[in-house]
């Protein structure tokens, strides 16, 4: 059995730097739920509930949605049961306000014995524009690519066999803005993690098979 009672793994990286796949990927290995902030607001939007209707047009444009909406959103979803063992997070904390509102909630919420460790996939720009011009997404959550991770039937979910779509925010303006928003933001976020020495830096811009296998490695000095 695992001495580390609690495990918390935070994924960041630009749009389209394949955090979501990968997070997926790691949380099926070691059975914990990935909570991801962008996932539960395109939920509420698509069933167009009051808070749904609220941030569509935020989300739309690329634009992040106020601290105080997603610290509900984050603070609900970590009040369910399956996050005993620990969960990883894909897309929190993006600005330094949500980061001490996650360290504030590690203080009151782990020990010592519990590991919190910090995935950061790197991607140039360049890449991430051509990458995103390719995604096609469900309404299930999957994510697939039309060269690098195509579904086996053409437009259509392996997982639910919805039709899939591009998202709107995957609009070339709108990932314009959401890679700025992302590198004004990041800098303190990854300083934290490196001054506490739970940071592994992984190059993105590999195939998915690649960048598993190396998160995989790297994870391995963290988990006992
Ligand atoms: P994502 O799926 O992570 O690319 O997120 C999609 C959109 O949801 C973002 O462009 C923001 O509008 C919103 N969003 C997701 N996560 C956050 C967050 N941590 N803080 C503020 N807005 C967020």
């Amino acid at each position: 059995m695992s001495s580390q009672t609690k495990k918390i793994i935070i994924f960041f990286g630009p749009p389209g730097s394949g955090k979501g796949t990968q997070a997926d990927i790691l949380g099926a290995k070691l059975f914990l739920p990935v909570i991801s902030p962008g996932e539960l607001l395109r939920h509420e939007r698509d069933k167009g509930t009051k808070l749904g209707k609220e941030v569509a047009v935020l989300m739309a444009k690329g634009k992040l949605v106020p601290n105080k909406i997603i610290e509900k959103l984050i603070d609900n979803r970590l009040a369910k049961k399956d996050i005993d063992n620990g969960y990883i997070l894909d897309g929190y904390p993006r600005q330094k306000e949500q980061l001490l509102f996650l360290i504030k909630r590690f203080e009151k919420t782990l020990s010592k014995k519990d590991l919190v460790v910090a995935i950061y996939l790197k991607a140039k720009n360049s890449s991430i524009i051509k990458r995103i011009a390719g995604r096609r997404v469900c309404s299930c959550g999957a994510s697939f690519h039309i060269k690098t991770n195509p579904p086996k039937k053409f437009g259509i979910c392996d997982q639910c066999g919805a039709k899939l779509y591009r998202r709107k925010d995957d609009a070339p303006q709108v990932v314009r803005t959401r890679l700025k928003s992302f590198s004004l933001r990041i800098k303190p976020i990854l300083a934290y993690f490196k001054k506490e020495k739970s940071l592994i830096t992984i190059d993105g811009e590999r195939s998915i098979k690649n960048v598993t296998k190396e998160i995989d490695k790297k994870i391995k000095n963290y988990i006992k």
